[in-house]
């Protein structure tokens, strides 16, 4: 009898279950609020943490401070915290009960460049970069990222009761030459640590602050990296006729190669080829025996980086085999994947940030620069980044009126205004995160 009862109970508690009303939709409006509410207080401490990483950016894999100050912060927050992953990456782990592993990164390196924005906080340091010393600058705003990591660590565990599972928060280094993800990823970030079931990133934007973007599926350029030596026969300027002047033929490369842009390619596929580097000769009147360059090539598909491959390497053979010179080495490295926004990720997401942000939160085109977030997608890890604006919108709305054009990612003049876009991203990516998990709550 009493293993009847137990039965029937269980099979009616089953059946409400099953006629359970379908769990309301996660409350935006009031989540917004809270998370507005919680940033306000934290923000003067995350304008402090902000201002000091802004005046002291350290250059890619040297990021040795910096990671010791997010380091800091995180562990305030009850994280456990992993330093030197990938030499100076760090990984920050919240276990909040049963549910899914969700990742956010954020990158931790500057740029080898001076600041020249004015600002009482900017930058006056100087590092070491491929042999030279250069000024430091975080002119591509991997310091707003930081302060939106740390921002956002601390609203979703003073949300805590509001999701379950659990926060693996990255910080990257090398993001500015695409290697600190790889060097995390060889370091065992999937393997020492769960590997995650989804990944968020965002990234500073020129646009006005309040502002986001985001794209469904390929969200950034494949980057290969361009490198030829031609070799020439040197000799005195005054006696071409006894040379092969590898200066001439670089530059008929450099003219010519566009022409596998302009003729070769589909005219609506994405694609660039920059000769960005020329090293060749000493003075005036000695042809040298041999030109370096360097470039870059972007593009989205995969048919089309095929095709720009095997001109780039015809055009360098036929302007060498011109001269009747040597044949070219010719080199292109793979550099970043293109980052890859999951459907499904985004879907999720989208819903809660088009309810927080309405048309503000708009689709845009994928960017042409690249990112080696891309590389936590290319391992399997459903992912999704977005950018935010940070700009003023008045000054950007007079510059789109014929006014002077506000500073892009990596000018000297870049200077996001701190509050507004740290706030945007704060809000939008613990909405995000906080989508994920509800969604994975639910089942869907
Ligand atoms: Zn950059
Ligand atoms: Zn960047």
């Amino acid at each position: 009898m009493k293993q009847f009862a137990k039965a029937l109970l269980l099979s009616s508690a089953l059946c409400a279950l099953s006629f359970w009303p379908a769990h309301a939709d996660m409350d935006v409006p009031a989540l917004k609020a809270a998370i507005e509410k919680s940033f306000e207080a934290d923000y003067p401490k995350l304008e402090a943490l902000y201002r000091d990483l802004h005046a002291h950016p350290e250059l890619a894999f040297q990021e040795v401070k910096t990671a010791a100050k997010l380091a800091a912060e995180m562990r305030a927050l009850g994280f456990e915290v992993t330093e030197k992953v990938g030499k100076t990456g760090l990984v920050a782990v919240y276990n909040n009960g049963d549910g899914p592993t969700i990742m956010v990164r954020t990158e931790l390196d500057a740029l080898p460049m001076e600041e020249k924005t004015g600002l009482d906080y900017a930058s006056r340091d100087k590092a070491v970069a491929f042999g030279k010393e250069s000024f430091v600058a975080h002119s591509c705003g991997h310091d707003i990222h930081m302060a939106n990591w740390v921002g956002t660590a601390k609203t979703l565990v003073g949300l805590k009761d509001q999701w379950k599972g659990t926060l693996m928060f990255i910080a990257q280094p090398a993001e500015e030459i695409v290697a600190g993800a790889k060097a995390m990823l060889e370091d065992g970030l999937f393997t020492r640590f769960k590997k995650p079931d989804f990944a968020f990133a965002l990234h500073a934007g020129g646009f006005p602050h309040g502002y986001l973007n985001y794209r469904i599926g390929v969200g950034s350029s494949v980057a290969d990296g361009l490198y030829i030596k031609f070799r020439g026969r040197g000799g005195h300027g005054a006696t071409p006729q006894a040379t092969i002047d590898p200066i001439m033929i670089a530059a008929r490369f450099i003219v010519d190669v566009q022409s596998v842009i302009s003729r070769e390619k589909d005219p609506t596929e994405f694609a660039v080829v920059s000769i960005g580097a020329i090293q060749s000769g000493t003075v005036g009147n000695i042809i040298p025996d041999e030109a370096v360059l360097q470039g870059t090539i972007r593009t989205f598909k995969p048919q089309v980086r095929t095709k720009l491959h095997a001109g780039i390497e015809r055009v360098a053979k036929a302007a060498a085999a011109m001269s009747d010179a040597p044949a070219p080495d010719i080199r292109i490295v793979e550099g970043a994947k293109a980052v890859m926004n999951d459907p499904a990720v985004v879907a999720t997401a989208e819903k809660a940030l088009k309810a927080a942000f309405g048309d503000k939160f708009r689709i845009s085109p994928p960017g042409t620069p690249s990112e080696d977030f891309s590389e936590f997608a290319h391992a399997g890890v459903p992912s999704m980044m977005f950018n935010i604006g940070v700009h003023d919108p008045e000054r950007w709305a007079a510059a789109n009126n014929g006014g002077t054009p506000m500073p892009a990612n990596h000018s000297p003049l870049f200077a996001p205004v701190p509050k507004p876009t740290i706030q945007t991203g704060v809000t939008a990516m613990t909405l995000a995160v906080l989508s994920a998990f509800d969604q994975h709550a639910r089942g869907k």
